[in-house]
């Protein structure tokens, strides 16, 4: 490969150039990532074209695929050793036809982005918790976005993909063309065998109002407080999307503290927030705020958690507060501010159905998600990975399966049949047989008992 070739858009960069190192930390959002996986090139195409063409090439030098959306898998499933990473942060498109509400959306969108592009045309979408979140691996993970027990899960919302797959060839996938490959494109996340270059989404109509309650509480009586949320949680109405956030002690003189918030998408005046206001709870602190119609207003301000080391592990589980709160670790120095395990009742749909026609499959009521963050300069590298894996280890007679989105994927850890049940993983391994039967496309599931 000449020196010019390693230039200009759709550039490959070797693990031989001088910019390799912080470009291969850069495809993480986390400052920490698995040491190993050193891919041999990275690339960055500016359009679909561009994408086909470095598939074309990875194969032509015999090289695996890995894709990078907007970075945020926290096992770093873009890490492959010896493989070419498309990494897709400039297809950027977002095309709005209000008429039928629908847009087509490149894989280099964040949730913020579309927030904003949404925000212009007075519609909305059920986009990430977080404002820098992939829209990309987000949706093809299932997606538990805003408002997800009215609006349905992100997936649900892919009408159709644009797709490169394996082998260059470049198709629209639907309901229609691939039935079974349109419910792994709903759903499989890094599973999934070809590279998405745009999708086309259902949007929602644009929420009346969005409010938000925010109350600090102190948890060392963790058993009461997880009671009286239960209760409380159960009384809310469906368009109030709930989240707590458990924070464990960081110092001798700390308590633990639970972060409950409720935010209301409700269509009238009355907000279904007053169950949250008026709880019966050992509240620290409060606060409000109103985003009038803009999931944007509502995204902006929520921090970036920019420049911490990251891991997570997830579990769903039906067991409610009361039982999960006290069996959460109320102390550890090693951790951030940031760090905290998110329980939540909201990553399902209010009439508790599975998004259909999908592999996503939720297999809990409640979503438990262990997010470690810390400073790598300070605090050393890797022993929070394990405080999140150990969070989950503790709930896990209560567990039942995982979500590819949030799971610790890493060696092999989670396997097909934790995140998509057996019928689903049977369907992702037909499916990758059949349209990547080299296994071009790396995922984490390739190699060990879950492939
Ligand atoms: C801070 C934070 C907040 C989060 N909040 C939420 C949340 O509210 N709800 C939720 O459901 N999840 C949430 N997640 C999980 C998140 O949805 C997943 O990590 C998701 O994979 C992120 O997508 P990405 O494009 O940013 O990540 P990437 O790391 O770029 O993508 C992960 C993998 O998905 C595959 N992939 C991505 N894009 C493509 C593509 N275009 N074609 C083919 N394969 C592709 C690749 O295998 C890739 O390695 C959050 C994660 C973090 C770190």
């Amino acid at each position: 490969m000449s020196a010019s070739a390693s230039t200009g858009p759709g550039a490959w960069l070797r693990r031989a150039d001088p910019g390799y190192p912080s470009r291969r930390a850069g495809l993480s959002v986390s400052a920490w990532q698995p040491p190993r996986p050193m891919p041999a090139a990275i690339a960055t195409p500016h359009t679909p074209d561009e994408v086909v063409e470095a598939v074309r090439r990875a194969r032509a030098e015999g090289l695996r695929l890995a894709v990078r959306g907007g970075g945020h898998s926290l096992s770093a499933t873009h890490l492959v050793d010896g493989a070419a990473v498309l990494d897709l942060r400039h297809l950027t498109r977002f095309d709005v036809k209000r008429e039928s509400a629908t847009a087509w959306v490149g894989p280099g969108v964040t949730t913020l982005a579309a927030a904003a592009a949404l925000d212009a045309v007075e519609l909305s979408f059920p986009v990430g918790h977080a404002p820098t979140v992939g829209l990309s691996g987000f949706l093809l993970a299932g997606g538990n976005g805003w408002n997800t027990p009215v609006w349905g899960h992100g997936c649900e919302r892919v009408l159709a993909a644009d797709v490169v797959f394996a082998d260059g060839r470049r198709a629209v996938v639907d309901d229609e063309t691939d039935p079974d490959l349109f419910r792994v494109l709903r759903g499989a996340g890094p599973a999934y065998p070809g590279v998405v270059v745009a999708f086309r989404l259902q949007l929602a109509p644009e929420p009346p109002r969005i409010r938000r309650h925010v109350v600090e509480v102190d948890a060392r009586d963790a058993e009461r407080v997880g009671a009286t949320l239960d209760e409380v949680v159960a009384t809310l109405p469906a368009h109030v999307d709930t989240t707590v956030f458990w924070h464990p002690a960081r110092a001798d003189d700390d308590v633990p503290t639970l972060t409950v918030a409720a935010t209301s998408f409700a269509p009238g005046i009355d907000d279904g927030l007053d169950p949250i206001r008026s709880a019966d709870l050992p509240v620290l602190s409060t606060a409000s705020t109103d985003a009038g119609r803009s999931l944007f207003q509502l995204l902006d301000p929520l921090p970036r958690h920019e420049g911490d080391a990251m891991f997570s592990d997830h579990l769903w589980t039906d067991a409610g507060y009361r039982a999960l709160l006290p069996l959460l670790p109320t102390r550890d120095p090693r951790l951030n501010a940031a760090s905290s395990v998110l329980l939540t009742t909201s990553a399902r749909r209010a009439d508790g159905a599975a998004p259909g026609r999908a592999v996503y499959s939720p297999s809990g009521r409640m979503s438990v998600s262990a997010y470690a963050h810390w400073d790598p300069a300070s605090q050393g590298p890797e022993h929070p990975v394990g405080w999140a894996r150990q969070v989950i280890a503790r709930l896990a007679h209560l567990g039942n399966g995982c979500y590819v989105g949030e799971a610790d994927l890493t060696a092999g850890r989670a396997t097909l049949t934790d995140c998509f049940g057996g019928a689903g993983a049977d369907l992702v391994r037909r499916v990758v047989a059949r349209l990547d039967p080299d296994r071009v496309m790396a995922t984490p599931f390739t190699g060990h008992h879950g492939s």
